[in-house]
């Protein structure tokens, strides 16, 4: 049986949060929530608590603050209210074992970092922080002795065909798999007028709106290569990138003896959530058998069009050119995805926009926390100032 654990949900009004709570819900006693955290939207949180009854409750935003506290009170929960200030110390805290990191963006390094060092179970859903500090966060794992589970469905995927260090001294090759997005097949130029409307409608994941226009752009599986790099120690060339769009192969792993391992299952990440909530048990997570007759009886694969969907390039240079290059391709795509959902940026100039944050801040040596913020907040105010000259 999985043993008891106390669990932060932190994005818990998210879209992983969700899933991440509707698997806790099912393991009453054993799996108990600790905390709920989220941005900005109090009555979607005090709801959460009034349902699953956490130690304690966080808002980021300090505005939402007395409402939080005032709402718990009021619904008679011994639940304590905090703002963002006390998320990293309660992380780290006894409050919790276990912490389900899926914050949207860089705004989840800290409380992921918090989670590392103090040893905890890491169920990482936040790729950002990977992408933006994966050296750090790799070693402050170890150094705390934390166990990270990736939760995107890929890395989770390729966690489960690589469960130790002897297979791992046998890999050859990762491939990750891509559903190709709303978009796949189309060409650059038929994309210009695309609506965020359009960017956002997954045809095979329920997602936030974020990760969403990252799939429709391919930039979520440029992420997910430099992601699968800290993870599993594999240098970008010998990660692969296929498109399927069935989305029912989550990864592949091939091995030196020609042996290719592969997980498959429907597109849901309740599956990836139970993995790392139970690992090395296996638990019930809601989601079905996967039927591949009911699913249409074919598995098929396409290599990706870098011409129509230049991010996925970006990232794989990002990962070359190492150091800052990274944090400065993800805090620019932050800013592309943000501009381009709020309607003051089109779609084909989310990767000029990267492609021209990139050229302008090179690649630095990022030994440091401080290095990786700085270059972080610099690709924020190059990209800030640029948009208008590509709108
Ligand atoms: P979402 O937009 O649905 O939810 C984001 C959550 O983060 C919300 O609860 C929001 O309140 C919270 N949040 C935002 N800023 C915050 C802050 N400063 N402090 C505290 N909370 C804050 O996003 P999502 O789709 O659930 O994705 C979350 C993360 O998981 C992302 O990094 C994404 O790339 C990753 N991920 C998601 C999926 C998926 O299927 N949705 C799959 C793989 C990876
Ligand atoms: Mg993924």
């Amino acid at each position: 049986m999985v043993p008891a654990r106390d669990i932060a949900v932190l994005g818990a009004t998210g879209s992983i949060g969700g899933s991440a709570l509707d698997v806790i819900a099912r393991h009453p006693g054993r799996l108990r929530v600790a905390l709920l955290a989220a941005g900005r939207n109090v009555d979607a949180l005090l709801a959460l608590c009034r349902q699953h009854r956490p130690r304690h409750a966080v808002i980021a935003d300090e505005a939402g603050f007395p409402a939080l506290r005032d709402g718990l009170r009021e619904a008679g929960l011994d639940t304590r209210a905090h703002t963002g200030e006390a998320l990293d110390a309660l992380v780290a805290g006894d409050a919790c074992d276990t912490v389900v990191a899926a914050i949207v963006g860089a705004a989840g390094l800290p409380s992921t970092l918090a989670a590392a060092r103090a040893g905890k179970r890491l169920l990482l859903a936040n790729k950002e922080s990977l992408v933006l500090a994966g050296e750090l966060l790799m070693a402050a794992a170890r150094e705390g002795g934390a166990t990270i589970v990736p939760i995107d469905s890929e890395h989770n995927a390729i966690f489960q065909c690589l469960p130790d260090a002897h297979a791992r001294a046998g890999l050859r090759r990762l491939v990750l798999t891509a559903s190709g997005g709303p978009f796949r097949g189309r060409s650059r130029a038929s994309l210009a007028d695309v609506t965020p409307a359009q960017a956002i409608a997954h045809p095979k994941w329920s997602m936030g709106p974020k990760i969403s226009v990252d799939s429709a752009t391919l930039m979520n599986k440029g992420l997910e290569v430099i992601e699968a790099h800290h993870l599993f120690a594999v240098p970008g060339d010998r990660i692969d990138v296929l498109v399927h769009p069935q989305s029912l192969v989550h990864s592949l792993v091939e091995f030196v003896d020609g042996s290719t391992l592969a997980q498959l299952g429907l597109p849901d990440m309740r599956t990836a959530l139970a993995v790392g909530l139970a690992w090395p048990e296996r638990i019930v997570s809601g989601v079905a058998g996967l039927d591949l007759l009911a699913e249409g009886g074919r598995l098929e694969f396409e290599p990706p069009d870098l011409d129509a969907f230049p991010c996925l390039q970006l990232a794989f240079d990002a990962l070359a050119a190492g150091g800052t290059a990274p944090a400065v391709l993800n805090a620019a795509n932050e800013v592309a995805v943000s501009a381009f959902l709020q309607g003051e940026l089109g779609f084909l100039s989310i990767p000029r926009l990267i492609e021209d944050t990139m050229s302008a801040l090179p690649a630095a040596p990022a030994g440091t926390l401080e290095a990786l913020s700085d270059a972080d907040a610099g690709a924020r105010r190059h990209a800030s100032a640029a948009i208008a000259g590509f709108a």
